[in-house]
């Protein structure tokens, strides 16, 4: 793969202020991108770990739109396009999780889980699109989940909403698969992300065991391979959508979920 690909290129990732969204930053402004972060919380340390892995003169700007509002992330495209150009690779990653068995399910909880991890994608990309379809080039990028492709009980709009991305991202990479422009899902597997430790921290809290065996129980039931993937693991996997081998992957839902659906 060639040295720094994407420099002049314009990365804006969803969810970008922590965890699998920030390694994705990393790794895309290592390739020269300059990134649009997202997200809540503090967003100036994770900058500065994103702009000291970054290509010499990447830039990085935050947008602290809400995934879960529309007008938020029409807002959000409009800055990243004011401030740098356009937007060349967008990443949807911005995610939550709420875990309750169906008829316990809160209805504001399913609506949030849909709006931020799924709804947030088609708003993000019919907005990207016009503009990476103009320059004949553009990369979406979709982070799903192994939960994309199997389901889980307790895991209601989670399973639902990410089901929902990788048949958009089916449909985006065909009404562009004559063009420059390609759409693929990345599905993992366990990540050891604030989102994940808090399922751990509740189940050794609900069965009075150490959060170690909570980890392990957590891997067990799922991963053969027992290992948590990592956010610099996934960001190569984005990072290959990116580059030049990438052109022709259109419409992969790619998991890297340590043997989670091969079963
Ligand atoms: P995380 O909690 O570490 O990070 C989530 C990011 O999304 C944070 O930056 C947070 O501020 C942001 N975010 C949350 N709600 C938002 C909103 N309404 N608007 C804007 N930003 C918002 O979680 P993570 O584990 O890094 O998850 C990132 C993505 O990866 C999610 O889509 C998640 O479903 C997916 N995923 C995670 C795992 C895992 O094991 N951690 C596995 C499969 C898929």
């Amino acid at each position: 793969m060639s040295t720094n690909f994407l420099s002049s290129k314009t990365a804006l990732v969803t969810g970008s202020t922590s965890g699998i969204g920030l390694g994705l930053a990393m790794a895309l402004a290592r390739q020269g991108a300059n990134i649009v972060m997202n997200g809540f919380g503090d967003h100036e340390t994770p900058k500065a770990q994103i702009l000291a892995q970054a290509a010499p003169g990447v830039q990085v700007a935050y947008h602290g739109a809400d995934m879960g509002k529309p007008a938020e992330i029409a807002d959000m495209m409009a800055f990243a396009a004011t401030t740098f150009g356009r937007v060349d690779v967008l990443v949807k990653n911005a995610g939550i999780q709420h875990v309750a068995k169906i008829e316990d399910f809160p209805i504001e909880k399913w609506d949030a889980v849909i709006a931020i991890n799924l709804s947030s994608a088609f708003h993000a990309t019919r907005l990207a699109l016009p503009a990476m379809k103009a320059a004949n080039w553009g990369r979406i990028i979709n982070v799903a989940s192994a939960h994309g492709l199997v389901g889980s009980p307790e895991k209601s709009a989670y399973v639902a909403a990410k089901h929902g991305i990788v048949g958009l991202t089916k449909v985006t990479a065909l009404e562009n698969a004559t063009t420059g422009v390609t759409c693929n899902a990345i599905c993992p597997g366990w990540v050891l992300t604030p989102l994940v430790q808090k399922q751990i921290d509740a189940k050794a809290t609900a069965q009075g065991i150490s959060i170690d065996a909570a980890s392990k129980q957590l891997l067990g039931e799922k991963e053969p391979s027992m290992q948590f993937t990592t956010p610099e693991e996934l960001g190569e996997l984005a990072l290959f959508f990116c580059s030049p081998a990438g052109n022709n992957v259109r419409g992969v839902a790619w998991n890297m979920d340590g043997g989670w659906v091969a079963q």
